[in-house]
């Protein structure tokens, strides 16, 4: 799901609470890029990568199983890292601030398939990765390229028919008030969606979204039920309106552009240095298995060196579909009431640090987006 718009619960300390949340969120964010930027550099200085590459091998010599035990054992060694900071971040700290609806074993069985399935669909994609090393060692990293790009079509198309199931329950909207609104929004712009749902988000938490998935003939709106129990029904149309505008400006396909253009760079990138220092860092070559790592290495900080430009380029998304949602449909003040409730339901800064907002928000932050709106109004 594309969109939160902003984020808290309505206490005398709301935004006091509110700053200390989003302080501990992004202190953790920077943690964790530490934790993985010294793991790879753990298991590569130790030699693990190669121990594991040995033992894969030597279990099993064919190609892709030696392939498939590598990135096995060197799931299980990232899963002993990671667990700690994930148990951390995505059930204590929820917890603490009130927002997660988890208990402990519910939360372990929802990360339990998470991790199954990234297990499963990450490995589908290093056995590729691999393969095209083997069979195109020029050429690889243009097929993997055009693979990648293939993939993540394939998963905005239909994640949420085929994924969302596994974790959320979702049903036709069944207000028919609010349902005949949106339709009518959605005729007004003659925009077809393949039905409205309402998800149970609350099963894992107390924070509300609303958001388009898929495109085409697989096209839906989902509405979380916290959503629809926390606004009223001009202010979910108001929030539909500005998920309308990023449908309306064409966001998705742009989005995909900006991707594969960066994805193209960071595949070359990845080609080069494999091409260049592989054999100098005592790896057998480009295909070797225990040079993971460093393939690794390389699109963790193409990403992390991108994520800024992937946010500028985000927000202007963002503020293109708040301009049409408030210039097309609705009255700013509804969208201000709309905007003030999902930022105090999922516990936003309204007005946080300009480095952290630069480097790390998608969205402009709330009081912006307020003050934007309020601008229009006038
Ligand atoms: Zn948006």
């Amino acid at each position: 799901m594309e969109d939160s718009n902003g984020n808290v619960n309505r206490s005398c300390d709301t935004s006091g609470r509110a700053k200390r949340y989003q302080s501990v969120r992004h202190k953790l964010f920077f943690w964790n890029l530490l934790l993985q930027a010294a793991a790879l550099w753990l298991i590569w200085s130790s030699g693990l990568t190669f121990f594991f590459r040995n033992r894969a091998v030597g279990f099993w010599p064919h190609p892709a199983g030696a392939t498939f035990l590598y990135f096995t054992f060197f799931s299980l060694y990232f899963l002993l890292i990671e667990l700690p900071m994930e148990f951390y971040s995505g059930f204590w700290v929820e917890k603490q601030f009130g927002l997660s609806n988890h208990r402990f074993l519910s939360w372990c069985w929802e990360e339990a398939k998470k991790r199954s399935l990234s297990f499963i669909f990450s490995l589908a994609l290093v056995e590729a990765l691999y393969f095209l090393l083997r069979i195109e060692p020029r050429s690889w990293w243009l097929f993997a390229w055009a693979g990648w790009i293939f993939v993540t079509v394939l998963l905005g198309k239909v994640a949420h028919i085929v994924l969302l199931p596994l974790f959320y329950k979702s049903e036709p909207l069944q207000n028919e008030s609010l349902k005949a609104k949106l339709e009518g929004l959605f005729a007004k712009y003659r925009f077809p969606v393949r039905g409205i749902y309402r998800i149970n988000l609350s099963k894992t938490t107390k924070k509300a979204n609303a958001a388009f998935a898929g495109f085409g003939s697989t096209r839906r709106i989902f509405l979380a039920d916290t959503l629809l129990e926390h606004c009223g029904e001009d202010e979910i149309a108001s929030v539909v309106a500005h998920e309308l505008g990023h449908a309306k400006r064409y966001h998705l396909l742009k989005g995909i552009l900006f991707n594969s253009a960066v994805s193209f760079f960071m595949f070359y990138a990845v080609y080069a240095i494999l091409n260049r220092w592989a054999v100098g860092f005592g790896f057998e070559g480009p295909g070797d298995l225990a040079a993971f790592p460093l393939i690794c290495f390389v699109g963790f900080a193409g990403g992390l060196a991108l994520l800024p430009l992937g946010n500028v380029f985000s927000r202007f998304h963002e503020r293109q579909a708040d301009a049409f949602a408030l210039k097309e449909i609705s009255a700013p003040e509804v969208f201000v009431s709309a905007l003030r409730k999902l930022g105090e339901t999922n516990l936003a800064d309204f007005e946080p640090n300009p480095v952290i907002e630069f480097l790390l928000y998608s969205h402009p932050s709330l009081g912006k987006r307020i003050r934007y709106a309020e601008q229009f109004a006038r």
